[in-house]
Formats: C-alpha cells, sequence, structure tokens
C-alpha cells in the first residue's frame, strides 16, 4: 500500500500503454481504480490482473468523444466508489502526415477525441470534485504541446496545444473559484505504446517506427507512470502544474 490508499482513480484510455500502466502503478500504491476505454477485453482484462495483486478495479467501456457516455463514467465512477479523487485524462490517438483533405475524418476525430474528450471528462467530474473542495485532474497533452507547430502533424499538435491551454485556464479558474482542485499538465516526449499504430499515412508511419526504434530515445509506459504518480502523490497543497518528460539525452 502507498501514498493513494483510498484514493479514487479515474483513467480514460486504460486499455494500453500510458493509461494502463499508470492504473496498474496506482492500484499498487492502494488507489481503487476506475478503467475507461472502447476496447472491453482489455479493460476487462486489467481489472481481473488488478484485483488478483489484491487491488480494486472496476470498468466502462467508454467512447471520450461521446459526451452521454463520458456522463455515465462519472456517474459509474461515482456511484462504484462513493468519490474520484483523481482523473487522468489520457485517452488520444496520433494521425499525422502533411495537410490533406482525404484525411478530414482523422482531423474530426483527433478533435472529437484528443480534445472534446477531455473536456467532457473535465466538465464531468468538476461539479463532484467541487462539491468536495478537493480533486485533481491530470490531462495528458504531449512534448509536441510544449514545442512549437509541427509541419508532419499540424491537427495533432494543434490539439495537443488545446490540451495544454484548456489545463492552465482550468488551473486559473479553478484557483479563481478556490475550489482546493490540482490541475496538472503531462507533456510526454516518446513513450513505447501502440500510439504509433494510430498513424495511418505509410510515409509518417515509417517515420514514427524509425523514431520509435531506439531503446534509449524512448521510456517505457512504467517509466511515464511513474512520473504521473508522482504528481498524484504529492501533498494536497503542491500541484506539479506542467511536467514534461522526456529520456534524457534526448
Ligand atoms: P496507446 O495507443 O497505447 O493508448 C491510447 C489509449 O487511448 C488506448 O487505451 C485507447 O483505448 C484510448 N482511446 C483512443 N480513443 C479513445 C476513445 N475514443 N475513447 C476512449 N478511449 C480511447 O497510446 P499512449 O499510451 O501512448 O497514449 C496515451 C496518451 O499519451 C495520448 O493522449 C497520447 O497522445 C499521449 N502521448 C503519447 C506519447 C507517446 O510517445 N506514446 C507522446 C506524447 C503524448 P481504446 O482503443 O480501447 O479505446
Amino acid at each position: 500500500m502507498g501514498n493513494l490508499t483510498g484514493k479514487v482513480v479515474v483513467v480514460t484510455g486504460a486499455s494500453s500503454g500510458i493509461g494502463q500502466a499508470v492504473a496498474k502503478m496506482a492500484a499498487e500504491h492502494g488507489a481503487k481504480l476506475v478503467l475507461a476505454a472502447r476496447r472491453e477485453e482489455r479493460l476487462s482484462e486489467l481489472a481481473e490482473t488488478i484485483k488478483a495483486a489484491g487491488g480494486e478495479a472496476v470498468y466502462k467501456v467508454t467512447d471520450v468523444s461521446k459526451k452521454e457516455q463520458v456522463m455515465e463514467l462519472t456517474d459509474f465512477a461515482i456511484s462504484s466508489f462513493g468519490q474520484i479523487d483523481v482523473l487522468v485524462n489520457n485517452a488520444g490517438i496520433m494521425p499525422s502526415g502533411f495537410l490533406d483533405i482525404e484525411k478530414s475524418d482523422e482531423w474530426d476525430a483527433l478533435i472529437d477525441i484528443n480534445i472534446k474528450g477531455v473536456l467532457y471528462n473535465i466538465g464531468a467530474v468538476l461539479p463532484h470534485m467541487r462539491a468536495r473542495k478537493t480533486g485533481h485532474i491530470i490531462n495528458v497533452s504531449s512534448v509536441a504541446a510544449y514545442e512549437t507547430a509541427s509541419p508532419y502533424a499540424i491537427v495533432y499538435s494543434m490539439a495537443k496545444h488545446a490540451v495544454k491551454n484548456i489545463s492552465e485556464g482550468l488551473r486559473q479558474q479553478e484557483a479563481i473559484l478556490q475550489t482546493g482542485i490540482r490541475v496538472t499538465d503531462v507533456g510526454p516526449g516518446t513513450i513505447d505504446t501502440d500510439l504509433k499504430y494510430t498513424i495511418t499515412d505509410p510515409q509518417m508511419r515509417a517515420a514514427a517506427m524509425q523514431q520509435y526504434s531506439d531503446p534509449e530515445k524512448m521510456l517505457q509506459p512504467e517509466e511515464m507512470a511513474l512520473a504521473i504518480i508522482t504528481a498524484m502523490e504529492m501533498p494536497e497543497k503542491i500541484a506539479f502544474n506542467t511536467m514534461v518528460v522526456r529520456p534524457v539525452n534526448s
């Protein structure tokens, strides 16, 4: 048991990569987990793994781009465990490539999942966290949000800049309202996950495969999770508002 004993943590995008690693580690540190993503089998497996290790976890199949489903996720978390202490807004996709109108459905999906999904989740938990005068909202943006625009991934970069901007606006808003809610924007560098497979453009995908081939130049999801859990475990008065997490020498 660790510093998260008794805390209820909701993780979106918990079916793989960073979200899965955060969920597992939070459970190891004593938290009760609410797992969300679209792939039920993977959520169910993760919940079983956490329970087999002595932890507590429930899951709900959720498409974060659907407001109703996100509202239901929040209700489900509260009815399962009575409260939500931490929301990890992690679900995301990364289709990349030069701007091409033929790919406008990918722009739509990116905006719906990576931006609106984050907003819906924040909107859903805010009334509950405000009523309790405590809570922690962690938005996973990207190193792309902390760099200037990318010619190879304009829409992804735009979406992640939006997430960072939402995080900072939310931080200021909750400070004005004195709600006690902490906000953290996390910008991961290159992390060894399945995210690269959401790239459909063959050239960009080949470039990403290259980028994601050197173990020295990327972090494992568990290493990224460690940084996120560290932010969660800070004493309540301390808020890590922004964190950019890259492997050393990259
Ligand atoms: P993965 O592809 O491993 O995980 C993405 C997760 O998002 C999956 O669990 C997926 O689950 C979920 N997801 C995608 N679309 C939806 C949706 N509509 N509704 C609910 N869940 C959804 O990639 P990562 O772990 O790398 O990505 C996690 C976050 O980290 C993303 O926001 C990404 O942009 C960010 N990031 C990652 C970096 C990296 O190098 N890996 C670098 C910078 C940022 P399912 O398909 O089951 O719904």
